[in-house]
Protein backbone atom coordinates (compact mmCIF):
# COMPACT_ATOMS: atom_id res chain seq x y z
CA UNK A 1 0.00 0.00 0.00
CA UNK A 2 2.77 2.60 1.23
CA UNK A 3 4.77 1.52 -2.28
CA UNK A 4 1.75 2.23 -4.44
CA UNK A 5 1.54 5.87 -2.83
CA UNK A 6 4.77 6.61 -2.89
CA UNK A 7 4.73 5.70 -6.67
CA UNK A 8 1.67 7.90 -7.64
CA UNK A 9 3.16 10.93 -5.64
CA UNK A 10 6.38 10.60 -6.48
CA UNK A 11 5.06 10.89 -10.35
CA UNK A 12 2.47 13.46 -9.90
CA UNK A 13 5.40 15.40 -8.27
CA UNK A 14 7.67 15.03 -11.02
CA UNK A 15 5.13 15.92 -14.02
CA UNK A 16 4.77 18.90 -12.11
CA UNK A 17 6.93 21.99 -14.20
CA UNK A 18 7.04 24.28 -11.22
CA UNK A 19 6.56 22.53 -7.76
CA UNK A 20 4.83 25.07 -5.16
CA UNK A 21 6.29 26.23 -2.01
CA UNK A 22 4.20 26.91 0.88
CA UNK A 23 0.08 27.23 0.02
CA UNK A 24 0.35 29.31 -3.13
CA UNK A 25 -1.46 27.28 -5.45
CA UNK A 26 -4.35 27.69 -2.57
CA UNK A 27 -4.27 31.01 -3.33
CA UNK A 28 -3.57 31.52 -6.54
CA UNK A 29 -6.47 29.57 -7.17
CA UNK A 30 -8.98 31.19 -4.36
CA UNK A 31 -8.05 34.86 -6.32
CA UNK A 32 -6.31 34.85 -8.95
CA UNK A 33 -7.40 33.22 -12.03
CA UNK A 34 -5.03 34.08 -14.46
CA UNK A 35 -2.64 31.49 -12.71
CA UNK A 36 -5.50 29.03 -12.97
CA UNK A 37 -4.77 27.40 -16.59
CA UNK A 38 -1.07 26.83 -15.16
CA UNK A 39 -1.44 25.13 -12.13
CA UNK A 40 -0.73 21.49 -11.67
CA UNK A 41 -4.02 20.33 -10.42
CA UNK A 42 -5.23 21.86 -12.98
CA UNK A 43 -2.90 20.25 -15.39
CA UNK A 44 -3.94 16.97 -14.53
CA UNK A 45 -7.28 17.23 -15.22
CA UNK A 46 -8.01 16.65 -19.02
CA UNK A 47 -7.97 13.03 -18.84
CA UNK A 48 -10.19 12.73 -15.95
CA UNK A 49 -13.84 11.95 -16.39
CA UNK A 50 -14.89 14.05 -12.96
CA UNK A 51 -13.73 16.96 -11.41
CA UNK A 52 -10.58 15.93 -9.30
CA UNK A 53 -11.61 16.19 -5.17
CA UNK A 54 -15.50 15.78 -6.43
CA UNK A 55 -15.48 12.35 -5.66
CA UNK A 56 -17.82 10.07 -3.11
CA UNK A 57 -16.95 8.00 -0.10
CA UNK A 58 -18.64 4.61 0.34
CA UNK A 59 -20.17 3.57 4.05
CA UNK A 60 -19.06 1.25 5.56
CA UNK A 61 -21.92 0.86 8.16
CA UNK A 62 -22.41 4.69 10.17
CA UNK A 63 -19.01 6.05 8.65
CA UNK A 64 -20.63 8.86 7.46
CA UNK A 65 -19.04 10.96 10.49
CA UNK A 66 -15.46 9.65 8.97
CA UNK A 67 -16.45 10.77 5.30
CA UNK A 68 -17.61 13.81 6.02
CA UNK A 69 -14.45 14.35 7.44
CA UNK A 70 -12.39 13.04 5.42
CA UNK A 71 -14.68 15.08 2.43
CA UNK A 72 -13.57 18.78 4.54
CA UNK A 73 -10.30 17.51 4.93
CA UNK A 74 -9.80 16.81 1.76
CA UNK A 75 -11.03 19.94 0.42
CA UNK A 76 -8.33 21.79 2.40
CA UNK A 77 -6.10 22.83 -0.89
CA UNK A 78 -2.78 23.31 1.38
CA UNK A 79 -3.33 20.06 2.78
CA UNK A 80 -4.31 18.49 -0.61
CA UNK A 81 -1.42 20.27 -2.20
CA UNK A 82 0.87 18.89 0.85
CA UNK A 83 -0.42 15.21 0.00
CA UNK A 84 -0.22 15.08 -3.50
CA UNK A 85 3.28 16.51 -4.18
CA UNK A 86 4.34 14.11 -1.77
CA UNK A 87 5.88 16.34 0.58
CA UNK A 88 4.07 14.27 3.09
CA UNK A 89 6.65 11.43 2.54
CA UNK A 90 10.02 13.30 4.02
CA UNK A 91 7.84 14.12 7.16
CA UNK A 92 6.37 10.68 7.79
CA UNK A 93 7.50 9.18 10.21
CA UNK A 94 8.23 5.12 10.39
CA UNK A 95 6.97 4.33 13.73
CA UNK A 96 3.57 5.79 13.47
CA UNK A 97 3.55 6.57 9.21
CA UNK A 98 0.57 4.13 9.02
CA UNK A 99 -2.85 6.86 9.42
CA UNK A 100 -0.82 9.36 6.99
CA UNK A 101 0.10 6.86 4.52
CA UNK A 102 -3.54 5.88 4.63
CA UNK A 103 -4.85 9.43 4.27
CA UNK A 104 -2.76 9.84 1.62
CA UNK A 105 -3.71 7.02 -0.64
CA UNK A 106 -7.33 7.61 0.16
CA UNK A 107 -6.95 11.43 -0.76
CA UNK A 108 -5.09 10.62 -4.02
CA UNK A 109 -7.61 8.24 -4.89
CA UNK A 110 -10.12 11.24 -4.34
CA UNK A 111 -7.78 14.03 -6.37
CA UNK A 112 -6.61 11.60 -9.29
CA UNK A 113 -8.40 8.57 -9.17
CA UNK A 114 -11.05 7.60 -11.80
CA UNK A 115 -13.66 6.50 -9.89
CA UNK A 116 -16.62 8.49 -8.98
CA UNK A 117 -16.43 6.91 -5.75
CA UNK A 118 -13.67 5.78 -3.14
CA UNK A 119 -14.06 3.23 -0.11
CA UNK A 120 -12.06 4.74 2.54
CA UNK A 121 -11.13 1.28 4.00
CA UNK A 122 -7.51 1.46 4.17
CA UNK A 123 -7.96 5.03 6.25
CA UNK A 124 -10.60 3.12 8.53
CA UNK A 125 -8.51 0.01 9.15
CA UNK A 126 -5.61 1.90 10.27
CA UNK A 127 -7.08 4.56 12.01
CA UNK A 128 -9.21 1.82 14.08
CA UNK A 129 -5.69 -0.16 15.03
CA UNK A 130 -4.98 3.14 17.24
CA UNK A 131 -8.41 3.67 18.36
CA UNK A 132 -10.77 0.44 18.20
CA UNK A 133 -13.94 2.48 19.39
CA UNK A 134 -13.81 4.29 15.62
CA UNK A 135 -13.72 -0.06 13.89
CA UNK A 136 -17.08 -0.63 15.48
CA UNK A 137 -19.98 -0.24 13.21
CA UNK A 138 -21.56 2.68 15.78
CA UNK A 139 -22.47 6.02 15.36
CA UNK A 140 -19.61 8.69 16.36
CA UNK A 141 -18.91 12.07 17.16
CA UNK A 142 -17.95 13.65 14.04
CA UNK A 143 -15.76 16.43 15.95
CA UNK A 144 -14.33 13.98 18.39
CA UNK A 145 -13.43 12.21 15.33
CA UNK A 146 -11.61 15.00 13.94
CA UNK A 147 -9.62 15.90 16.66
CA UNK A 148 -7.93 12.60 16.77
CA UNK A 149 -7.57 12.68 13.09
CA UNK A 150 -5.80 15.64 13.44
CA UNK A 151 -3.72 14.80 16.07
CA UNK A 152 -3.09 11.61 14.52
CA UNK A 153 -1.85 13.53 11.29
CA UNK A 154 0.44 15.98 13.66
CA UNK A 155 2.35 13.04 15.11
CA UNK A 156 3.32 11.43 12.35
CA UNK A 157 3.79 14.42 10.16
CA UNK A 158 5.98 17.03 12.88
CA UNK A 159 9.16 17.95 12.80
CA UNK A 160 10.14 17.18 16.13
CA UNK A 161 9.16 14.11 16.93
CA UNK A 162 9.01 11.88 20.34
CA UNK A 163 10.84 8.66 20.60
CA UNK A 164 8.21 6.34 19.96
CA UNK A 165 4.40 6.60 19.51
CA UNK A 166 2.51 5.85 21.82
CA UNK A 167 -1.17 4.48 21.31
CA UNK A 168 -3.92 6.84 22.52
CA UNK A 169 -1.75 9.41 22.89
CA UNK A 170 -3.38 12.97 24.62
CA UNK A 171 -4.91 14.98 21.86
CA UNK A 172 -3.15 18.29 20.85
CA UNK A 173 -6.41 20.37 22.33
CA UNK A 174 -5.56 19.26 25.51
CA UNK A 175 -2.34 21.07 25.02
CA UNK A 176 -1.63 24.07 27.22
CA UNK A 177 1.19 26.13 24.97
CA UNK A 178 2.74 26.01 21.23
CA UNK A 179 5.09 23.31 21.42
CA UNK A 180 7.82 22.97 19.46
CA UNK A 181 6.49 20.55 17.53
CA UNK A 182 5.52 21.80 14.00
CA UNK A 183 3.67 20.07 11.04
CA UNK A 184 1.45 20.75 8.62
CA UNK A 185 -1.28 20.38 11.12
CA UNK A 186 0.03 22.91 13.27
CA UNK A 187 0.74 25.04 10.32
CA UNK A 188 -2.48 25.04 9.26
CA UNK A 189 -4.99 24.50 12.04
CA UNK A 190 -3.11 25.34 15.30
CA UNK A 191 -4.22 28.97 17.12
CA UNK A 192 -3.86 29.84 20.38
CA UNK A 193 -6.19 31.75 22.88
CA UNK A 194 -4.99 33.79 25.75
CA UNK A 195 -7.07 34.56 28.62
CA UNK A 196 -6.70 37.11 30.84
CA UNK A 197 -7.94 36.92 34.57
CA UNK A 198 -8.41 39.56 36.32
CA UNK A 199 -9.17 39.27 40.28
CA UNK A 200 -12.36 41.40 41.46
CA UNK A 201 -10.99 42.40 44.60
CA UNK A 202 -7.67 43.70 43.95
CA UNK A 203 -7.94 43.60 40.37
CA UNK A 204 -4.62 41.88 39.74
CA UNK A 205 -4.08 40.36 36.51
CA UNK A 206 -2.35 37.28 35.14
CA UNK A 207 -2.33 35.41 31.65
CA UNK A 208 -2.75 32.43 30.51
CA UNK A 209 -2.06 30.65 26.87
CA UNK A 210 -3.91 27.76 25.22
CA UNK A 211 -3.46 25.87 22.15
CA UNK A 212 -6.41 25.26 19.88
CA UNK A 213 -7.13 23.20 16.81
CA UNK A 214 -11.54 23.91 17.32
CA UNK A 215 -13.00 26.63 18.51
CA UNK A 216 -16.44 24.99 20.23
CA UNK A 217 -19.13 27.69 20.46
CA UNK A 218 -21.85 28.23 22.41
CA UNK A 219 -25.23 28.65 20.44
CA UNK A 220 -26.95 31.63 22.42
CA UNK A 221 -30.37 30.86 21.17
CA UNK A 222 -32.82 27.84 20.73
CA UNK A 223 -34.30 29.30 17.28
CA UNK A 224 -32.28 31.51 15.52
CA UNK A 225 -28.96 33.46 15.27
CA UNK A 226 -25.62 34.79 13.95
CA UNK A 227 -22.09 33.11 14.04
CA UNK A 228 -21.13 36.40 15.42
CA UNK A 229 -23.16 35.98 18.50
CA UNK A 230 -21.86 32.40 19.27
CA UNK A 231 -18.16 34.22 18.57
CA UNK A 232 -19.47 36.90 21.21
CA UNK A 233 -20.84 34.80 23.52
CA UNK A 234 -17.92 32.90 23.59
CA UNK A 235 -15.26 36.09 23.93
CA UNK A 236 -17.45 37.77 26.20
CA UNK A 237 -16.02 38.00 29.61
CA UNK A 238 -16.86 35.41 32.16
CA UNK A 239 -17.22 35.70 35.85
CA UNK A 240 -16.28 33.13 37.99
CA UNK A 241 -18.34 33.03 41.43
CA UNK A 242 -19.35 30.53 43.94
CA UNK A 243 -17.06 26.80 43.66
CA UNK A 244 -15.69 28.38 40.43
CA UNK A 245 -13.45 31.15 42.61
CA UNK A 246 -9.89 31.37 41.38
CA UNK A 247 -7.00 31.37 43.98
CA UNK A 248 -5.41 34.91 43.78
CA UNK A 249 -1.70 34.92 44.58
CA UNK A 250 -1.73 38.48 45.81
CA UNK A 251 -4.76 38.31 48.37
CA UNK A 252 -3.92 34.75 48.78
CA UNK A 253 -7.35 33.39 48.60
CA UNK A 254 -9.90 32.24 46.70
CA UNK A 255 -11.34 35.31 44.74
CA UNK A 256 -14.53 35.84 42.66
CA UNK A 257 -12.47 36.39 39.13
CA UNK A 258 -13.02 38.14 35.63
CA UNK A 259 -11.72 35.76 32.68
CA UNK A 260 -11.67 37.03 29.00
CA UNK A 261 -10.29 35.03 26.23
CA UNK A 262 -9.08 36.37 23.04
CA UNK A 263 -7.34 34.84 20.16
CA UNK A 264 -3.09 35.67 20.57
CA UNK A 265 -2.45 33.35 17.47
CA UNK A 266 -5.29 32.79 14.77
CA UNK A 267 -5.08 30.04 12.55
CA UNK A 268 -4.41 29.88 8.40
CA UNK A 269 -7.69 27.74 8.94
CA UNK A 270 -10.40 28.01 11.78
CA UNK A 271 -12.64 25.13 12.53
CA UNK A 272 -15.61 26.11 14.63
CA UNK A 273 -17.68 23.42 16.21
CA UNK A 274 -21.51 24.68 17.27
CA UNK A 275 -22.05 23.09 20.11
CA UNK A 276 -25.49 21.94 19.25
CA UNK A 277 -25.32 18.58 21.86
CA UNK A 278 -26.53 20.19 24.70
CA UNK A 279 -26.28 18.06 28.36
CA UNK A 280 -27.82 19.79 31.59
CA UNK A 281 -27.78 17.23 34.25
CA UNK A 282 -29.38 13.86 33.35
CA UNK A 283 -30.88 15.99 30.03
CA UNK A 284 -29.37 15.67 26.73
CA UNK A 285 -31.03 17.31 23.73
CA UNK A 286 -29.74 18.68 20.32
CA UNK A 287 -29.48 22.59 19.66
CA UNK A 288 -31.85 23.11 16.09
CA UNK A 289 -30.88 27.05 16.18
CA UNK A 290 -30.77 28.15 12.94
CA UNK A 291 -27.49 29.62 12.74
CA UNK A 292 -26.30 32.29 10.00
CA UNK A 293 -22.79 32.23 8.93
CA UNK A 294 -21.16 34.06 5.88
CA UNK A 295 -19.19 32.63 3.17
CA UNK A 296 -16.80 35.64 2.66
CA UNK A 297 -15.73 37.75 5.05
CA UNK A 298 -16.34 36.49 8.58
CA UNK A 299 -14.43 39.33 10.70
CA UNK A 300 -12.34 38.15 13.72
CA UNK A 301 -10.68 41.49 14.28
CA UNK A 302 -13.11 41.76 17.51
CA UNK A 303 -11.65 38.85 18.71
CA UNK A 304 -7.83 38.65 17.92
CA UNK A 305 -5.53 40.56 20.09
CA UNK A 306 -4.63 43.94 18.27
CA UNK A 307 -1.03 43.43 17.75
CA UNK A 308 -1.55 39.86 15.63
CA UNK A 309 -4.76 41.28 14.08
CA UNK A 310 -3.19 40.74 10.32
CA UNK A 311 -5.69 38.40 8.53
CA UNK A 312 -9.01 38.84 9.97
CA UNK A 313 -10.96 38.22 7.53
CA UNK A 314 -11.81 34.70 6.82
CA UNK A 315 -14.00 32.87 3.68
CA UNK A 316 -16.04 29.46 4.23
CA UNK A 317 -14.05 26.47 2.87
CA UNK A 318 -16.32 23.36 4.14
CA UNK A 319 -19.37 22.87 6.08
CA UNK A 320 -20.00 19.37 8.46
CA UNK A 321 -23.80 18.85 8.88
CA UNK A 322 -26.03 16.67 11.08
CA UNK A 323 -29.67 15.44 10.45
CA UNK A 324 -31.21 13.72 13.08
CA UNK A 325 -30.64 12.98 17.20
CA UNK A 326 -28.19 12.53 19.33
CA UNK A 327 -28.40 8.81 19.16
CA UNK A 328 -28.80 8.39 15.36
CA UNK A 329 -28.56 10.55 13.00
CA UNK A 330 -26.40 11.08 9.68
CA UNK A 331 -23.31 13.74 8.69
CA UNK A 332 -22.73 15.28 5.06
CA UNK A 333 -20.40 17.73 3.98
CA UNK A 334 -20.59 20.87 1.88
CA UNK A 335 -16.87 21.68 0.43
CA UNK A 336 -15.77 23.98 -1.97
CA UNK A 337 -13.48 22.86 -4.82
CA UNK A 338 -10.61 25.06 -5.64
CA UNK A 339 -10.31 24.05 -8.90
CA UNK A 340 -13.65 24.63 -10.03
CA UNK A 341 -14.92 27.23 -7.16
CA UNK A 342 -18.10 25.60 -7.29
CA UNK A 343 -19.98 24.39 -3.85
CA UNK A 344 -20.35 20.25 -3.65
CA UNK A 345 -22.32 18.49 -1.54
CA UNK A 346 -20.87 14.95 -0.03
CA UNK A 347 -23.95 12.65 1.26
CA UNK A 348 -21.20 9.18 1.15
CA UNK A 349 -21.39 8.16 -2.47
CA UNK A 350 -24.20 10.91 -3.67
CA UNK A 351 -22.16 13.81 -5.02
CA UNK A 352 -23.69 17.29 -6.42
CA UNK A 353 -22.72 20.96 -6.64
CA UNK A 354 -25.24 22.92 -5.14
CA UNK A 355 -25.62 26.91 -5.67
CA UNK A 356 -23.85 29.00 -2.85
CA UNK A 357 -27.28 29.49 -1.81
CA UNK A 358 -27.50 26.56 0.14
CA UNK A 359 -24.50 26.35 1.82
CA UNK A 360 -26.49 28.31 4.69
CA UNK A 361 -28.39 25.42 6.75
CA UNK A 362 -29.81 24.84 9.91
CA UNK A 363 -27.61 21.23 10.01
CA UNK A 364 -24.65 22.79 10.10
CA UNK A 365 -22.47 21.41 13.00
CA UNK A 366 -18.91 22.50 12.36
CA UNK A 367 -17.38 25.09 9.83
CA UNK A 368 -14.52 25.61 8.29
CA UNK A 369 -13.22 29.09 7.53
CA UNK A 370 -9.96 30.24 5.77
CA UNK A 371 -8.27 33.35 6.15
CA UNK A 372 -7.50 35.71 2.90
CA UNK A 373 -4.36 36.27 2.09
CA UNK A 374 -3.29 40.01 2.19
CA UNK A 375 -1.46 39.57 -1.75
CA UNK A 376 -1.50 37.41 -4.33
CA UNK A 377 1.67 35.15 -4.06
CA UNK A 378 3.53 35.17 -7.45
CA UNK A 379 4.35 31.78 -8.61
CA UNK A 380 7.84 30.41 -7.13
CA UNK A 381 9.26 28.64 -9.44
CA UNK A 382 12.51 26.79 -8.85
CA UNK A 383 14.62 26.18 -12.08
ZN1 LIG B 1 -6.61 39.41 44.38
Amino acid sequence: MEVKVQRRCTKMASERPCPADDFSIYYVLAECTDHYDSSPVKEVEENQPHSQGVTGLRNLGNTCYMNAILQCLCSISPLVEYFLSGKYITALQKDCSEVATAFAYVMTDMWLGDSECVSPEIFRSAFGNLYPAFMKKTQQDAQEFLIYVLNELHESLKKCHRKSCEKGSIPRCCRKTIANEVSIITQLFEGQLNYSIMCLKCENCTYKNEVFTILCLPIPSDYECSLQDCLQCFFQQDTLTWHNQIHCSFCETKQETAVRASISKAPKVIIFHLKRFDILGTMKRKLRTDIHYPLTNLDLSPYICPVFRKHPKYNLCAVVNHFGDLDGGHYTAFCKNSVTQAWYSFDDTRVSEIPDTSVQTATAYLLFYSCQPFSIPIKKCKS
